[in-house]
């Protein structure tokens, strides 16, 4: 069993970021207003996610690690993922490759702890937590060498890190998040902070999208909200004349979650044809939203890509809806 969970730990976590969001995800579905990370040395000997959410009784932290064993999905359902949740793969695959502690405190229940090393699961012990969970996950890939070895320099791993966080942050405004790395030891540097935004989606997305993008980005932003036939798009695509060198600030999400994939990334291109030069690229943050079974994030757990059902809708929504409101800005 240990090394079927070290076989989809390479599946589902190809690096420390892959890690991260993962465990962000988890807490986001436990519904927490405040997530904070924490990582040393690239995330390779410490990674620490501490939230606010619903937290797991004592009596359910075993059945958090066991493989398979999901509080999301009933397994009937499978094409009806509405949380992050992924077939309850990522806490064993991790306990598998790395030393995970799990702290936590569900309301009406004492804070407990259970620890995993290499696949091998500890008691449930007592612990001290007001609320929430911690997630401690240190000596990422200790148990699997080869893997180690795959890992690149600490400021690359850092940068992934960060990259991945402000992306899950992007999708969550209302949530407030802190990135910290203590390579240094102590408290270490706050390398990016975001607190909860107010208002309305549009304006908290706007406020943090000024934070995550820069002002710069924020002033020149066309709101953006398309629907066509039960697909939606929704977010900030910025004026041509606020266009890149690269494609780097280019942020698409489907169903909230952060996605990198060439179809819509070629219609956003599209949309923007007239007005740029090959070798600028739009900035923009696009949320593209529908029913779960008109798209498949099923596909593989730490793939980025979507399969609609119907990928010419969506590559028409990006289109018309961009250029839409590219139009009313008077292009
Ligand atoms: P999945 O997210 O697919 O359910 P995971 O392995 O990521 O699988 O998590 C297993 C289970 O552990 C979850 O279904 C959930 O019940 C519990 N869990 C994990 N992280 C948290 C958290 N931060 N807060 C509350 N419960 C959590
Ligand atoms: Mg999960």
């Amino acid at each position: 069993d240990a090394a079927i969970n070290r076989i989809a730990a390479g599946e589902v976590v190809e690096r420390p970021a892959s890690a991260v969001k993962e465990l962000v995800e988890n807490a986001l579905d436990a519904g927490a207003t405040r997530i904070d990370i924490t990582y040393a040395d690239g995330g390779k000997t410490l990674i620490r996610v501490t939230d606010n959410g619903c937290g797991i009784a004592p009596g359910d932290l075993p059945l958090a690690l066991a493989r398979h064993a999901t509080s999301k999905i009933d397994g009937s359902d499978l094409l009806n993922i509405h949380t992050f949740g992924f077939r309850g793969e990522a806490l064993p695959s991790l306990g598998a490759v790395g030393r995970l502690t799990l702290t936590s405190r569900a309301p009406g229940h004492d804070a407990a702890e259970i620890s995993v090393a290499g696949g091998q699961m500890n008691a449930v012990k007592p612990a001290a937590l007001n609320a929430g969970t911690i997630v401690t996950l240190r000596d990422l890939f200790y148990a699997t060498p080869a893997r180690l070895k795959f890992m690149r320099t600490d400021r690359a791993e850092a940068q992934a890190i960060t990259d991945t966080v402000k992306r899950l942050a992007m999708a969550e405004p209302f949530v407030g998040f802190t990135l910290r790395d203590t390579s240094g030891g102590g408290e270490g540097r706050v390398s990016f902070r975001a607190d909860p935004e107010t208002g309305d989606l549009f304006d908290a997305l706007h406020g943090r999208l000024a934070r995550i993008l820069g002002a710069d980005f924020a002033e020149n932003a066309l709101r953006i909200d398309a629907t066509r036939d039960g697909l939606q798009m929704t977010g900030y695509a910025a004026l041509p004349t606020y266009s890149r060198g690269s494609s780097v600030a280019q942020y698409l999400f489907v169903n909230g979650r952060p996605v990198r994939d060439k179809m819509l990334y070629g219609a956003l291109r599209v949309a923007y044809h007239d007005f740029l030069s090959r070798d600028r690229h739009p900035a923009a943050a696009l949320f593209i939203d529908c029913d779960p079974t008109l798209v498949d994030v099923n596909v593989h757990p730490a793939k980025s890509e979507v399969r609609f059902r119907d990928p010419g809708l969506a590559r028409g929504l990006i289109v018309s809806g961009l250029r839409h409101a590219l139009a009313e800005a008077g292009h």
